[in-house]
């Protein structure tokens, strides 16, 4: 089996009406590299026909793997499955809607030769919606004031890892996957490079609003417990506050025989503490629930069919 160089990981989801025009541009952009490379296609359980343009594509060209998963399991799933299947020395990660330019592979294969063994495109906002492109960076901070590893803002999946980063990232054991986190949490030496954002070729974008805001709780909460901490904090707080508001109504009350209306201040008191603690239930509740998908060590996806030539690992974890 000769080496193969570059491995580019595809994960695709409803994807039938770009994917022969991304395919093109791929193999047009790789091929003057002169590199040994293949093309490892994810299909995530699409409903349009994706997993047939698939398997065309791998029939007529040797350097193209696929696998399909039985039902949709999620973009984190397909990237897993896709770093599982490639065998080359370099892997790059990229979206099969030519929002990530294929022009740019041989940009990061080239930096990568001088070391790198993370090479990240980050897209700027141009063209996004002032309002999601507002939000995103608010979370990008939130994020980097919570969390233990450092995301920068447009730093998307768009990106290159060497064989040993792809290593260290199927060494990870959880099964709730936030990638960008988990590139972050290898390290390695790692360089950036800011590309011109672009609108998706064809069809539509799977990220609606209540989408990002899961994946956006699933980000904050699986890298680290400051969560709860900040739960303990406002409620230590709370419970000071409101131990030094009663005692300056006892106070009040004995020294200058002030007799304050009392519904008021309790209403305002027991919503605002049940407030507090529903929030806090929540937070411990949603580590609890990670703790209980992770026990059920349940495989993060499950394959209906992958090329024969492809020597397939399972989805079950090891
Ligand atoms: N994708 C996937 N599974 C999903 C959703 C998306 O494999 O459940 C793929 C999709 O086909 C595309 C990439 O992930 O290649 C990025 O998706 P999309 O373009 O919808 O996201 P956006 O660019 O809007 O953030
Ligand atoms: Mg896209």
């Amino acid at each position: 089996m000769p080496q193969v160089q570059l491995s580019v990981v595809v994960p695709c989801f409803n994807e039938s009406e770009v994917i022969d025009a991304f395919h093109t541009a791929l193999s047009t952009a790789l091929e003057p590299t002169g590199d040994r490379f293949e093309i490892c296609y994810v299909d995530d359980g699409s409903s349009d026909g994706t997993a047939e343009r698939l398997r065309a594509i791998a029939a007529s060209a040797p350097e193209v793997r696929y696998t399909s998963f039985s039902r949709n399991f999620g973009k984190e799933a397909a990237l897993l499955a896709g770093m599982r299947m490639s065998r080359g020395a370099a892997v790059v990660l990229m979206d099969a809607d030519l929002q990530h330019p294929p022009e740019l592979v041989p940009r990061m294969l080239e930096l990568h030769r001088h070391g790198y063994d993370q090479v990240v495109a980050r897209r700027d906002r141009t063209g996004e919606g002032a309002l999601r492109s507002a939000l995103s960076r608010a979370y990008y901070r939130l994020v980097r004031h919570f969390m233990d590893v450092e995301i920068a803002d447009g730093a998307g999946d768009f990106r290159l890892l060497s064989r040993r980063a792809v290593d260290a990232v199927l060494s990870l054991p959880e099964s709730n996957r936030f990638s960008k986190g988990l590139f972050s949490w290898i390290g390695f030496d790692t360089v950036s490079f800011p590309y011109r954002n672009v609108r998706r070729a064809a069809g539509r974008s799977k990220w609606g609003g209540r989408r990002l805001l899961e994946y956006g709780i699933d980000g904050l909460l699986s890298f680290n417990t400051r969560p709860l901490r900040l739960a303990i904090h406002t409620g230590l707080w709370l419970f000071l506050s409101a131990l030094g508001y009663a005692l300056w109504i006892i106070a009040n009350a004995v020294l200058n025989g002030v007799d304050t209306p009392g519904y008021a201040t309790l209403i305002t008191a027991i919503v605002g503490l049940g407030g507090v603690q529903l929030a806090t239930l929540g937070v411990i509740g949603e580590y609890v629930g990670r703790i209980y998908h992770e026990a059920k060590r349940r495989p993060s996806y499950v394959v209906r069919e992958t090329d024969a030539s492809a020597p397939h690992h399972s989805g079950a974890l090891s």
